[in-house]
């Protein structure tokens, strides 16, 4: 049997490996002259891997309950053992967190890569796949300047995050097979908010809870660490919250009631325990707002919350209204206008709907034979590690289903 993998990503190097191990003939097709190219850049060079927390409400999308199911099979404590037959040993850290011990991204790729050549798969780099055929028994898969038959497809093309323009993407091949394929959007991206809001903080970096408010109406928060930029607030907190910017309570992208970023700074006392605070010490000093507010925040931040409650950072302590810094400091409301692109966001949120695969075995229900894995499928996972270990699941379970 032979069967083709479109994509030499995460999912795809994996659902490679796991068919070929099972005993397949397995060509793999990719576009770029390297496989597993992305992998690179995750986590920052270090790869965060996977995450050994529970993986239940870190999914999104319409197939966030079906990622959560195959990841009940496809434990923590069974990929990281996965990893370990491979060569690779996985390090916990804060959070749940996993990287490779080695704290290098590379040692993915070099492990993922020897393992594929050494299971025998045909990779074939620099070759994007342009179409995929129905036969009778199988299916001929067209890529530039050739063809290959095979008996079964496993589609592992990703998503649209951070993808040259130019660079091809599965979406219309299994659009043509007749896959249903969501409304698609950014995930863990910036969030873009008026840029008077944030005035003068570029390249400040702090330690806050984040809510994100639809209408007045609360939908989801987010606690870690943001950066601020120009027109942008990114970070891990930040960017966990931009898939609810766009896709927000369930309502579709275009929804355009107006949208805020809560910021909760200071989550030490109460906002009325703040002014309490701040009364009893101006009333003793001859200070300036900004002063009163070194101890606390970044300069830069004291400036936006004090022109905020229409204070000037240099007037006497004694005359800021307090109250509202207080509030402020518990409550910044940050308007937000949308999202970053797809080329600054580490995943895509919407894909092939899950609905139209089997749950266990990834394999199209109306085109039998046709496997999906990775990020191309509709879910998309919280920051910490959850994407890839979605992409190592799912390209288990693609790959295996797809040799027997
Ligand atoms: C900067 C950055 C940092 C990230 N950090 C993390 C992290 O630390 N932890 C985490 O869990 N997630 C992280 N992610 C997300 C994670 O990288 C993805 O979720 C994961 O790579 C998805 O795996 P995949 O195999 O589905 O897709 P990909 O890894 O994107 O692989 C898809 C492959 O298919 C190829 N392809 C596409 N179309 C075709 C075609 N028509 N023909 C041939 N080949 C094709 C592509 O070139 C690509 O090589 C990060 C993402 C980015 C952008």
């Amino acid at each position: 049997m032979t069967i083709a993998v479109i994509g030499a990503g995460a999912a795809g190097m994996t659902a490679a490996l796991s068919a070929s191990r099972r005993g397949a003939k397995v060509v793999l097709l990719e576009q770029h002259p390297r496989a597993g190219r992305k992998l690179l850049a995750t986590g920052n060079g270090r790869c965060n891997l996977m995450n050994a927390s529970d993986p239940a409400g870190r999914y999104f999308g319409g197939g966030a309950d079906a990622a959560v199911g195959l990841l009940r099979r496809y434990t923590y404590e069974r990929l990281r053992d996965h990893w370990e037959s491979l060569g690779l040993i996985c390090r916990e850290e804060r959070d749940g967190r996993v990287y490779p011990a080695s704290g290098r991204a590379a040692s993915v790729v070099d492990v993922l890569r020897s393992r594929v050549s050494g299971a025998g798969v045909e990779l074939t780099t620099g070759r994007a796949v342009t179409d995929i055929l129905r036969e009778p028994g199988g299916f001929a898969v067209r890529f530039d300047g050739g063809e290959v038959r095979a008996d079964r497809v496993v589609i592992a093309t990703g998503g649209k995050a951070a993808v040259n323009d130019g660079d091809a993407t599965g979406y219309a091949l299994l659009g043509r097979l007749g896959v249903p394929v969501t409304e698609l959007s950014p995930a863990l991206a910036p969030i873009r908010v008026e840029p008077s809001d944030i005035r003068g903080l570029k390249g400040v970096r702090v330690r806050a809870a984040l809510t994100l408010a639809r209408g007045g109406k609360e939908i989801a928060s987010e606690m870690g660490e943001i950066l601020f930029s120009d027109g942008y607030v990114s970070g891990i907190a930040a960017m966990g919250l931009a898939r609810h910017v766009t896709r927000g309570d369930g309502r579709a992208v275009g929804d355009d009631r107006p949208r805020e970023l809560r910021v909760d700074l200071m989550p030490e006392r109460s906002a009325d325990e703040w002014r309490r605070w701040f009364e009893s010490r101006v009333y003793a000093s001859g200070e300036s707002a900004q002063d009163v507010l070194r101890g606390l925040v970044h300069p830069g931040i004291a400036r936006r919350l004090l022109a905020a409650v229409h204070a000037d950072a240099t007037s006497a302590a004694i005359d800021a209204p307090w109250g509202g810094i207080g509030r402020m400091l518990r409550d910044w409301r940050l308007r937000v206008t949308g999202v970053g692109g797809f080329r600054d966001a580490q995943a895509t949120a919407g894909g092939a709907g899950l609905e139209a695969f089997d749950g266990e075995t990834l394999e199209c229900k109306a085109v039998p034979g046709l496997f999906a894995a990775g990020e191309t499928l509709d879910i998309d996972g919280a920051c910490g590690g959850f994407n890839l270990m979605w992409a190592w699941a799912s390209g288990i379970a693609a790959g295996e289903a797809a040799a027997r």
